[in-house]
């Protein structure tokens, strides 16, 4: 296994621990996570396709799963934590992984303490990323897709030359079922209370770290980056 200062690696492109997103949908939290994992070359992981990967290759985790996913019911814990174990033993998780959607819940958050302890990783940087819930609201309810080439829109702060309609192609600019407020709402109020006890753990420990999520991508980008680096300092 290589260590830090290997020829022609510098400390600074490692990662060297775990990090986790938390923030409602629609904050870039996906975007920001595959972000942070390409800037420092470590793998991304998400549960999703974790236990897509597992059913495809019809592993004894991916055939326990499968009939869940099929139900549409939420997979339990234990095939999760199971599959996060297995995950972070893998050599190219050696220095360093992005969570992106776990842990979601207390439990969880313990369990993988624990597990990172086991395995002698740092314990994890939580990227908390903050944005007013009206903000958030007119994000997403303000997306607009064209039918024709995809292109996005939003009414509110990007809005095509002529409404209705795409810049590129003319093509007619439609909201997605699950972009509407009745849908939206809901949803980001179940978040909040689901996380709610999760981010207050994390603050506890002092892991948390508050990221201004109303600034642009590349902002964004840029502020997580700083935050990583300070944390590395002795
Ligand atoms: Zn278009």
């Amino acid at each position: 296994m290589e260590t830090a200062g290997a020829a022609g690696t510098h400390p600074l492109e490692r990662l060297h621990r775990p990090v986790i997103f938390l923030g409602p949908p629609g904050a870039g939290k996906g975007t920001q996570a595959k972000e942070l994992a390409r800037c420092f070359g470590v793998p991304h992981l998400s549960t999703g396709d974790m236990l897509r990967e597992h059913v495809s290759k019809g592993t004894p985790l991916g055939l326990e799963a499968e009939p869940v996913m099929k139900r549409g019911d939420l997979v339990p814990d234990s095939i999760i934590l199971k599959m996060i174990a297995d995950r972070i033993e893998r050599a190219d998780c050696s220095h360093g992984f992005v969570f992106d959607g776990f842990p979601r819940t207390v439990a969880q958050a313990q369990y993988l303490g624990e597990l990172l302890k086991q395995h002698g990783f740092k314990q994890p940087l939580v990227m908390h990323m903050v944005i007013d819930p009206g903000l958030l609201l007119r994000r997403i309810t303000g997306r607009r897709m064209c039918k024709v080439g995809g292109e996005i829109y939003n009414i509110y702060e990007r809005p095509p030359k002529v409404a209705g309609h795409c810049d590129n192609d003319g093509g007619e600019l439609e909201q997605r079922a699950d972009d509407r407020e009745e849908i939206v709402g809901p949803r980001l109020a179940a978040y909040e209370k689901q996380t709610a006890p999760l981010a207050a753990y994390y603050r506890r420990l002092g892991r948390l770290r508050d990221i201004d999520a109303s600034k642009s991508v590349d902002e964004v980008a840029k502020l997580i980056v700083e935050v990583v680096s300070a944390a590395r300092q002795p």
